[in-house]
């Protein structure tokens, strides 16, 4: 038998699976007891009509009426609760309503068989024996869902028949008393094996509803979850925009409908100009809010029907299948960068401008497949970015051969290392008043077994991106440290070394470890090493890369802020920073003695530096004209090729001659 689930939600509650089973139950009787209703009524009217002769009548009418008011009463009760939704709470109250009318007709029996005993008939006796069970077993599946009752029940009506039978004493009595004991239990035996047959079935059930709502629970959470991943493994949770493999997908069907109707697919590559800065000096908030713009502007720029996906960071995909010319790409491109370039309102009610830098590829003309055409507008776009930024750029072949070559540089950068082809160049610098060379700036130098003697501007860079730049900067400093003391020893205290700090250098927790660890191998005075830091790296996580340089001077070394007057440098910075030295720009001495404007910032600079008692070098100075600016406006102190290139170390002179450009080639990149 199936029973029908009496709350078809299965999202209940483990708890609440207790609570179901007793509504189910009392379901059960009410359900069942129509049968007991009839049989009490139908035994009733049979008693009293068996026993009109022998019973007062007043007797056997208020005993009949008791028993049809029970049984309407039971019957409206049980009308009612089937009637109505039983919430599983109440199934308690209608279990006590149920039990209540059973012990009223169980008593309205048992009065039945003291009252109604009379006759010393045996036929009579045994007819009503047989209507008594009749209506005991004609309610049994009512009775048999609960234990309790049936015994209530049951005993209730068959004790006093019992008891007058005995008390009789007859044999006959006995007779029927033996008839009567036997029958009692087998009803009692086949009461019990249908309650438990059914108690095991509705705990079955109930098992059964706990584990489809364990299930149904799981499965909704699973299902949740697969929804959750499938969105994470799809959209970008920043934006919102489709990510890498969203937009791959998108792209191959792209290709493919494009293949079909021979038509061209353009992938651009859209990537925010310095956004490292934004979010190293702004906080990760502000370029989070930069990141939601730029979207949110891409997507308003293009049509419909073409993807805007964010590939990582601060990298945007746009695909355009509309276009007719390079030309519409252009434009494209072009209002891209100006609604990129819109300020963008941050949190804190500021608001700050970034450009972009877009490179395109074209589908077929440029790749037939989703890889080269990403590849090749990554390309593109870096071309943009070393064009200045801001810009679009469209894929060429040519440029491929470039990237190949800077891969492969890339390749020869990670060897070198191991293969010691580094080694360090030292640029004197002089004070001009007494000629002696006060220090020299440590330059690395990178002599490829493959590409010769590669610039430092070329590979700096190179090593910064790939990371290199830690184990590098970490060599440079030793074999500086080291260099630094022998030159401590032959030209003496007051002589310093200027070494190079990048600003990816300070991305890394152990630096002041390995600075530490150098200062103590070395043996060095701190005083002579000076550390060359461009602003970048205080602008950047201003807090802690403040706190280190701090640190750094408290330790004793010396500190110079390198190319002063590039990027976005201010004055200001110079009251900010622990600095001890300030470095004059090489493109600001280019034209120092020719161009107004550059004499006076230098000029500022210098009185600044003097006022807050920093010296200042200036680098790059090339000719007698700008040296002699110089002096005039009081910076004494130079580097350039006026006076040497970088050098190597043993080649380091203690005194130069002013103006003796001694331009030995072979130390210089
Ligand atoms: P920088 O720190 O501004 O170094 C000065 C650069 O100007 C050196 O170029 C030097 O050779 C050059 N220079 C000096 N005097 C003159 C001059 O009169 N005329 C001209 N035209 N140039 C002059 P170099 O050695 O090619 O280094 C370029 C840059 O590479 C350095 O600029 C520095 O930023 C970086 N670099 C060099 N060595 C290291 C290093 O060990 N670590 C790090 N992190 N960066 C380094
Ligand atoms: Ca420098
Ligand atoms: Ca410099």
């Amino acid at each position: 038998r199936a029973l029908p689930l009496l709350n078809p939600h299965p999202a209940l509650p483990r708890r609440d699976v207790d609570r179901q089973v007793d509504a189910e139950l009392v379901n059960l009787l009410f359900r069942h007891s129509r049968g007991l209703h009839a049989s009490t009524a139908l035994g009733s009217v049979l008693i009293a009509a068996l026993f009109w002769q022998h019973v007062d009548h007043l007797v056997l009418v208020l005993w009949a009426l008791y028993m049809l008011i029970t049984g309407l009463t039971r019957s409206l009760v049980a009308h009612r609760f089937q009637r109505e939704d039983i919430p599983a709470a109440d199934a308690g109250a209608w279990l006590a309503r149920f039990r209540s009318g059973n012990l009223l007709t169980g008593l309205g029996w048992s009065a039945a068989g003291i009252l109604l005993f009379l006759p010393e008939n045996q036929v009579a006796q045994l007819i009503l024996t047989v209507i008594i069970f009749a209506a005991i077993a004609a309610s049994l599946p009512s009775l048999s869902a609960h234990r309790s009752m049936f015994v209530e029940f049951a005993l209730l009506a068959v004790t006093p028949l019992l008891l007058r039978h005995v008390w009789a004493g007859s044999a006959n009595n006995l007779i029927a008393a033996a008839l009567l004991l036997f029958l009692f239990p087998m009803l009692a035996a086949f009461a019990l094996r249908s309650f438990r047959q059914m108690s095991d079935e509705l705990r079955a059930r109930f098992a059964y509803a706990d584990l489809v709502h364990e299930l149904s629970g799981e499965v909704a959470v699973r299902r949740h979850a697969e929804n959750r991943l499938l969105e994470l493994a799809s959209y970008d949770q920043l934006t919102g925009l489709p990510n890498r493999s969203l937009l791959r997908d998108r792209l191959e069907m792209s290709v493919t409908r494009a293949k079909r109707h021979n038509r061209k697919v353009a992938v651009l590559f859209a990537d925010l100009d310095r956004f490292k800065h934004v979010n190293d000096s702004l906080g990760h908030h502000a370029g989070d809010e930069v990141l939601r713009a730029t979207a949110e502007r891409l997507q308003a720029g293009v049509r419909r029907e073409n993807t805007v996906a964010r590939l990582s960071g601060d990298e945007f995909i746009i695909t355009v299948e509309d276009f007719e010319s390079v030309d519409e790409l252009r434009s494209l491109a072009r209002r891209l960068l100006m609604a990129i370039s819109e300020p963008v309102a941050l949190p804190d009610g500021s608001d700050v401008s970034l450009t972009a830098s877009i490179g395109a590829a074209l589908f077929p003309d440029h790749g037939r497949d989703v890889d080269t055409l990403l590849q090749n507008a990554d390309i593109a776009m870096y071309r943009a970015k070393l064009a200045g930024r801001n810009g679009f750029v469209l894929f060429s072949p040519e440029m491929q051969a470039e990237a190949l070559t800077r891969l492969s540089r890339e390749k020869a950068l990670r060897r070198a290392l191991d293969n010691e082809e580094f080694w360090l160049s030292y640029q004197p610098q002089v004070d001009t008043r007494s000629r002696q060379v006060i220090g020299v700036e440590a330059l690395l130098r990178w002599e490829s077994r493959e590409y010769g003697l590669v610039p430092p501007d070329e590979f700096i860079p190179l090593a910064e991106d790939t990371g290199l730049i830690r184990p590098l900067g970490a060599w440079a400093m030793q074999v500086a440290f080291e260099q630094a003391k022998r030159f401590e020893e032959s030209f003496g205290a007051g002589f310093h070394v200027g070494v190079n700090l990048s600003a990816r250098q300070f991305d890394e927790e152990r630096l002041l470890e390995i600075i530490t660890q150098n200062l103590e191998r070395s043996g060095v005075n701190p005083a002579t090493i000076m550390f060359e830091i461009t602003e970048s790296v205080a602008m950047t996580n201003a807090h802690s890369n403040l706190a280190l340089l701090r640190r750094l001077r408290a330790m004793g070394f010396g500190l110079a802020l390198d190319d002063f007057g590039t990027g976005h440098s201010s004055l200001a910075y110079l009251k900010r920073f622990p600095i001890s030295c300030v470095k004059l720009d090489k493109s600001f001495i280019d034209n120092v003695a020719v161009n107004r404007e550059d004499g006076a910032i230098a000029r500022a600079t210098i009185e600044l530096a003097r006022a807050l008692e920093l010296d200042v070098i200036a680098e790059g100075v090339e000719t007698r004209e700008q040296a002699e600016w110089l002096q005039e406006h009081d910076c004494f102190l130079m580097q350039g090729f006026l006076f040497s290139p970088p050098l190597r170390a043993h080649e380091c002179p203690e005194q130069i001659g002013m103006g003796g450009a001694q331009n030995r080639p072979s130390a210089n990149g």
